[in-house]
């Protein structure tokens, strides 16, 4: 399973975002989240947090500034700093100081550069976290089922999460945001069930999200007998929303 001993990681290259510089808000080596996907990459919560702590604003910016100047110096191409690492990024209590100091690093070492969060959007609930969230160029913000019930099967969330409360948060964002939604067969979930395909495209509808991120499983996943879909099946699935104009990009 894929965890992160550093703060600033990378940069990697990424599909979606080009040459990516990671940031890990959560404990070295661990998980943390209010989700436990059935496919997330890092593995199960019962597998263990790490024995650290999550990094505050300090040591975030100390982190920050160990490394932008070295991979600017060296002429390292940077397209995106991304928040994504072990866990959900916004369970940082710093979260909103800390996309300041991204912001005024950005500027400094890599203007060019976009700012890019990978949320499950639980905590849009908090005024802070939605306004910092306003201030990146790409938040990436997770709803993969339509009910609470199919949000039970593949996030497993912790007590309290509704679909319709995030909707709600989401709607704050007048649809500029990019919406990701996983799609998998297998363990209860089928995108292609008529029920479970036409509440995600009425969340969509709703939203009207400036972008909308189809993916599949990629790597292994905790939970097994997970199938992924092919990009022709995924694409067939959204082609309703497709031909009404909606930014759909797939990755298979
Ligand atoms: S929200 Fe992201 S980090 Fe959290 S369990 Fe799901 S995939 Fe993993």
């Amino acid at each position: 399973m894929l965890r992160f001993e550093d703060i600033v990681f990378g940069p990697v290259h990424s599909r979606r975002l080009g040459s990516s510089l990671g940031v890990n808000l959560l404990p070295p080596g661990g998980k943390l989240c209010n989700f436990d996907c059935i496919y997330c990459e890092c593995g199960w919560n019962r597998d263990g947090q790490g024995g650290g702590r999550m990094p505050d604003e300090a040591s975030v910016r100390a982190a920050m500034q160990a490394r932008f100047p070295v991979l600017a110096e060296e002429g390292i191409r940077v397209d995106s700093i991304t928040f994504s690492g072990n866990g959900e990024p916004t369970l940082n209590p710093d979260f909103a100081a800390i996309i300041d100091t991204t912001i005024e690093m950005r500027d400094r070492y890599f203007p060019d550069a976009s700012i890019s969060v990978l949320s499950n959007a639980t905590m849009t609930f908090r005024p802070d976290v939605l306004a910092a969230l306003k201030k990146v160029d790409n938040p990436i913000l997770k709803i993969d089922a339509p009910t609470d019930a199919g949000a039970r099967i593949v996030n497993r969330p912790s007590a309290g999460y509704h679909v319709a409360d995030i909707v709600r948060n989401l709607s704050a964002f007048g649809g500029d945001f990019v919406l990701q939604t996983m799609f998998l067969r297998g363990a209860g979930c089928d995108p292609a069930d008529a029920g479970w395909l036409g509440g995600w495209m009425e969340i969509v509808e709703k939203l009207h999200p400036r972008e909308v991120m189809v993916y599949t499983i990629d790597r292994e996943t905790p939970e097994k007998g997970l199938e992924k879909l092919s990009a022709e099946e995924m694409e067939r699935l959204v082609r309703p929303l497709a031909d009404k104009g909606f930014n759909i990009q797939i990755r298979g």
